[in-house]
């Protein structure tokens, strides 16, 4: 039987893109299908809006900070929408690139939603295409519990749009999102409160860790309410009162959620094909990213294992290697480095202490808490945090963990040496840059009493 195309992609995301252009490099052809905008989650509500939103936030303190290495006259006046056009217009940008790489490449890119009619066959608007494999990469998209008064509140997708920005803002939520986004609406002067139902946020994350950045982000001047939850949002005036279950009712001229995501598989032939799901509603894949149907394919949050931008383009490239070249191809997911862009950021990769423990391996703690040196002339009380996770019988580092200024593209670096396997003497052996905050990493001489 022959098919008009090879490979059909659902989804011009970080995940669908990768795979499309680079199975189309590799002799395939290719189709792959949007019905909204190019580039996915990352580049149109996520990842890049939202750093480039953070980048935003933290000049309030940069502002603040100058003043103690001499700089005065500063009186800065924030305009939310200059950004937020900004913000759209780079946007644009991006979603043109991610045309042009896609056609450079020789994909067929269709306008409009995909919907499976069977193992090989795909309707978009009344024409309907067939092809060998079809990969599904449609991402996710936030989840909203059911709570009254639900009309009121915005997700991240809304936030990014906001006509003007709110004088207080309740954010609902302890996960990336939630963290982020209260740090930006923050530092934009936005009065800001964090609610979340557990003890404290960033649930599996180092607990320590976790402990730190709170009290940092409590010191930038965030409301963090911890065993608290939302239980009501009525219309109050021209604000919001909400309700939470410890009984208080909040004002608020904005309240976002930020509850996790959800695989976006609605009204695209999943159910009618009956391919597998597992309990959150997630496509469920084998090693080869293939699903209960054996010429359809899953890759990227739609699978919700590890929903990071950079697992989903990992596995769109290994993806297209498997079936189009003959350099098959693992994606390795230990090890994956992860940065909370919170203000201080708060990243890290491998173990946390309470998994080193439970996996019964014999951790020893390294740490370190100082002032960073820019700050030793300001008044703002941000501290730095670093740690290590060493296996005492091997001497491998398991996990490192860290809060403060770009700790992102601090543990970036760290991450490449615990993939190889790196040891605490190897760090030890290692010469800092002075002077850095990453140079800590490497004069951790004592181990944390136990
Ligand atoms: P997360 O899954 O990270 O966190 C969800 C949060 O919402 C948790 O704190 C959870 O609490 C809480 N929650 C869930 N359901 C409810 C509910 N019904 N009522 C109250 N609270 C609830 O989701 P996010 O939305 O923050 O982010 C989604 C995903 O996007 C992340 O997991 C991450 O993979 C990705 N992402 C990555 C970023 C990065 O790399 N920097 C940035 C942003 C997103 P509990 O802990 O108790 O379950």
């Amino acid at each position: 039987m022959s098919y008009q195309y090879d490979l059909f992609v659902i989804g011009a995301g970080s995940g669908g893109v990768r795979a499309a252009r680079m199975s189309a490099r590799f002799g395939a052809r290719v189709a792959i299908a949007e019905d909204r905008y190019l580039g996915g989650t990352c580049v149109n509500a996520g990842c890049i809006p939202k750093k480039l939103l953070v980048y935003a936030a933290h000049y309030a303190e940069d502002f603040e900070d100058a003043r103690a290495f001499g700089w005065s006259g500063i009186n800065p006046e924030f305009d939310w929408r200059t950004l937020v056009a900004n913000k759209d217009q780079e946007i644009r940008r991006l979603n043109g690139i991610y045309r042009n790489l896609l056609q450079t490449a020789g994909v067929e890119v269709i306008n409009g939603r995909a919907v499976l009619q069977d193992p090989h066959t795909v309707m978009v608007g009344d024409r309907s295409y067939t092809a060998e494999r079809i990969l599904i990469a449609t991402g996710g998209r936030p989840y909203l519990p059911d709570i009254p008064g639900k009309e009121h509140v915005i997700t991240s997708d809304a936030a990014f749009h906001l006509e003007q920005l709110p004088k207080q803002i309740i954010i609902v939520g302890g996960g990336y999102i939630a963290v982020e986004f209260a740090g930006i609406f923050n530092g934009l002067g936005v009065e800001t409160t964090l609610l979340y139902r557990g003890e404290l946020f960033l649930r599996g994350f180092d607990a320590e860790t976790r402990h730190f950045l709170a009290e940092q982000i409590r010191k930038k001047g965030i409301k963090l309410l911890f065993n608290t939850n939302l239980t009501q949002v009525r219309k109050a005036g021209l604000e919001y009162a909400v309700r939470t279950t410890t009984g208080e009712e909040l004002p608020a001229d904005a309240i976002m959620y930020a509850t996790g995501r959800v695989p976006n598989i609605e009204n695209m032939g999943i159910a009618e094909l009956g391919l597998v799901l597992n309990k959150k509603g997630a496509l469920v894949v084998n090693a080869d990213y293939q699903t209960s149907s054996p010429t359809i394919y899953a890759i990227g949050d739609v699978t919700d294992r590890y929903n990071l931008t950079p697992v989903a383009t990992a596995e769109g490239t290994t993806f297209a290697r498997n079936q189009f070249s003959t350099q098959a191809l693992r994606v390795d997911y230990h090890n994956i480095p992860t940065c909370i862009f919170s203000q201080p950021n708060m990243a890290m990769v491998g173990l946390t202490e309470e998994q080193a423990r439970e996996q019964n391996l014999d951790p020893v703690i390294y740490k370190t808490t100082f002032t960073p040196l820019k700050h030793t002339l300001t008044k703002n009380p941000e501290k730095t945090f670093m740690k290590l996770i060493v296996d005492r019988a091997t001497d491998r580092v398991l996990g490192a963990h860290m809060v403060g200024a770009e700790a992102g593209e601090i543990i970036q670096g760290i991450a490449i040496a615990l993939n190889t396997g790196v040891t605490k003497a190897q760090f030890d052996a290692t010469i800092g840059i002075h002077p850095t905050l990453a140079e800590e990493f490497v004069t951790m001489r004592e181990p944390a009493a136990p």
